[in-house]
């Protein structure tokens, strides 16, 4: 099993799943002809995708689901069913249920929620040969549930949206800083790297940190920011660090491949 991220940041996402035999997408957030085009630099078709996956119904999840849909219409769209409804698919769409598991190929795959100012926003634990990938993107804030959802993944997509000076002097207007740093908008580094602390272990192989402010955050400072929570204590804890050898922890970009690391 891989994962690969095609492209990922708060402008845009979208995340590539293969097996041997199955490949998926989760969420189609970038322009359909850039999706088509880094599929096409990995030696995907489109059309033999197995499922696309939405976590939830913002653009910059969705921006190129209508054009796919309409491009390949026998690769099946999962989502929850209010995001499917917001997004006017709900026919011939799979809606899914948050903590229920679905099988997509030989992927067996699990919703979970994750708190986000959205319909019904999931993250998805998918599953195969025994080896687990989780995605977590648009989160506002850590709870029990989520930390259950990705206990246990060998690799992890997790969102790093902003770094919280950044985001507090930065250029936004009031309301909007307000949205982001609610516990219903997306988590900062330092939130990140606290989940981080509670779910990577010495299965762990690969953690992507993805879904970066291009205006509230850099690269350097997510990774950072996270690396000091695994490896310090950064926490404020008496736990050992969790982070032994053989983990690799990288950034996704903007409009750029990332991987495919294997999970
Ligand atoms: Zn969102
Ligand atoms: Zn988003």
């Amino acid at each position: 099993m891989e994962i690969t991220v095609l492209g990922s940041s708060s402008k845009g996402n979208s995340i590539l799943i293969s097996s041997r035999s199955d490949r998926i997408l989760v969420d189609a957030g970038l322009s359909y002809s850039y999706i088509r085009g880094a599929l096409s630099r990995l030696g995907v078709e489109a059309e033999e995708l197995s499922g696309l996956l939405l976590t939830h119904e913002h653009g910059d999840h969705t921006a190129g689901v209508l054009r796919f849909v309409k491009n390949h219409p026998g690769v099946p769209v999962y989502s929850t069913r209010p995001t499917l409804w917001s997004l006017r698919l709900e026919r011939g769409a799979n809606p899914v249920t948050p903590g229920r598991v679905f099988t997509v190929g030989e992927f067996t795959v699990r919703p979970f929620p994750v708190p986000h100012d959205a319909l019904q926003p999931v993250g998805y634990r998918i599953e195969s040969g025994g080896r687990v990938a989780a995605v977590a993107l648009d989160t506002g804030s850590v709870n029990r549930a989520l930390i259950e959802a990705l206990r246990g993944s060998h690799s992890l997509v997790v969102e790093a949206n902003h770094n919280r000076r950044m985001l507090r002097e930065g250029p936004y207007p009031f309301p909007l800083k307000r949205r982001i740093a609610d516990p219903l908008g997306h988590l900062s580094n330092d939130q990140c790297g606290r989940l981080l602390k509670r779910v990577v272990d010495p299965g762990t192989r690969t953690v992507v940190l993805a879904h970066l402010s291009e205006k509230n955050n850099t690269p350097s400072l997510a990774l950072s920011e996270v690396v000091e929570h695994l490896v310090g204590d950064g926490g404020g804890t008496a736990k050992p660090p969790p982070l032994g050898g053989g983990i690799t922890i990288e950034v996704a970009k903007p409009r750029e491949i990332v991987g495919p690391f294997k999970v």
